[in-house]
């Protein structure tokens, strides 16, 4: 196949990422951004990445819609030389958030893969409508060029019913489809893979618990290069600490707000999503801005830390004790490569189960995957940063070129 270049688009409710890859070193050559879309105050941020002197170019307009922003991203890039109606665009891949149990792998997108994705809104109502929006837009650009969905619930297909499952009544949660499908997914993968290519290893040869910690938090436990379980849920509310986000609550406490607390459903979601998690317990969720005031002696920042680390070290316990073995632990995302302090205090007091973090390692800053225990250490604690884009391009072009060399076959 002698097209190499995959466009990822990433398409929220009113915004757009994108970036431009070529697969034949994984080099980027641009990437971007449409926010506020549909908005007054839409802007296109677009930073070629190809020449020596390339700059950012910024469109502050009105930006109606995401075929509007679509179309001012192509003239970006033809004006960079890279248009999308270049015959080195080998497809272009969508990330898709829910992918229900239908989806265990990327995905050629056609009518019947609209309809099962759009058929899946009801267990993410926030984001399939978003992504569905972005792939018809993509399609009817380039209605001839393969489009891929690459889907974050992917990767845990693999997890056993015991894990997939709820102990809830099997009839009303089928009937609902309320099971843990899991997200984060392409970074999961990527970073369990990179974390055994940093140690030498197959995937297939180690076991993992991968931590990835931005803003949305989740937690993964990897046997052989196979998902078998996940902290977030049905939705991405469940699990670690977050941001914004609650993590693991008693669902007992839902139904006291409603009754005791008169609170609506609505109310409950926007509490425990968009107030509830670090931002709720001390009024901030940048992690940065929490270690400062730590250092400033703020005890509400200090407990809103230490329920956050609290929570980490039972996800590793736990997912230490599904894997009976761990080789690695991979810490990723904003706070899991950035934050020393986080990643000290998660494994510290672990040293029984092989777990130790060295310091100097720890604080070393790096763009680089690391190894950051002490040699002793039986388990190899590592940041391994994550790149959902280059995953996707990844996964997209891999399907595209298998499907290009079966037709010549
Ligand atoms: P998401 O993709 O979920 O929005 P990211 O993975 O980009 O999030 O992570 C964002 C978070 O990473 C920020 O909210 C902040 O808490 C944390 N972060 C970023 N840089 C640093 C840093 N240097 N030190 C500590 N935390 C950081």
């Amino acid at each position: 196949m002698t097209a190499t270049r995959i466009l990822v688009l990433n398409s929220g409710s009113s915004s757009v990422k994108y970036q431009l890859l070529d697969m034949r070193d994984n080099s980027r050559l641009a990437m971007g951004l449409v926010e506020r879309i549909g908005e007054e105050t839409s802007r296109l941020k677009h930073t070629p990445l190809t020449g020596e002197d390339a700059e950012s170019r910024e469109q502050n307009r009105p930006i109606a819609d995401h075929d509007e922003a679509l179309k001012a991203v192509a003239a970006e890039l033809s004006h960079d030389g890279l248009g999308l109606d270049s015959p080195e665009l080998a497809a272009i891949g969508h990330r898709v958030v829910h992918g229900g149990q239908t989806f265990t792998q990327p995905t050629v997108i056609d009518a019947a893969v609209l309809a099962e994705v759009e058929r899946l809104i009801p267990v993410a109502p926030l984001h399939n409508p978003a992504n569905l929006t972005g792939i018809r837009t993509a399609m009817a650009l380039r209605p001839d060029l393969p489009q891929v969905a690459v889907f974050d619930t992917a990767f845990h297909t693999t997890m056993p019913e015991s894990a997939a499952r709820y102990a809830i009544d099997v009839q009303t949660a089928d009937e609902h489809r309320i099971r843990r499908y899991g997200f984060h997914g392409t970074s999961h993968a990527y970073v369990s893979r990179k974390a055994a290519e940093l140690l030498g290893k197959q995937p297939e040869d180690i076991n993992v618990i991968v931590l990835h910690l931005g803003n949305g938090a989740s937690a993964s436990a990897v046997r052989g290069g196979v998902c078998v379980d996940t902290s977030m849920g049905l939705t991405p509310l469940e699990g670690l600490v977050m941001g914004t986000r609650s993590g693991d609550v008693d669902p007992a406490v839902i139904f006291h707000l409603m009754r005791v607390g008169k609170m609506s459903a609505d109310e409950i979601d926007v509490l425990l999503n968009k107030k509830s998690g670090l931002i709720g317990l001390c009024g901030d969720n940048d992690m940065r801005e929490i270690r400062r005031r730590i250092d400033e002696g703020d005890q509400e920042a200090r407990l809103a830390f230490d329920i956050y680390i609290h929570r980490l070290k039972k996800y590793i316990g736990s997912y230490y004790a599904v894997l009976g073995r761990v080789d690695a632990i991979a810490f990723t995302a904003g706070v899991g490569e950035n934050a020393a302090p986080v990643r000290e205090a998660a494994v510290a007091g672990l040293e029984e189960l092989g777990l130790a973090v060295d310091s100097e390692l720890n604080a070393v800053r790096s763009d680089e995957p690391r190894v950051i225990s002490p040699e002793y250490a039986r388990v190899a604690v590592a940041v391994v940063p994550t790149d959902e884009e280059l995953e996707i391009a990844r996964q997209t072009y891999a399907l595209v070129a298998n499907q290009a060399a079966e037709r010549n076959d």
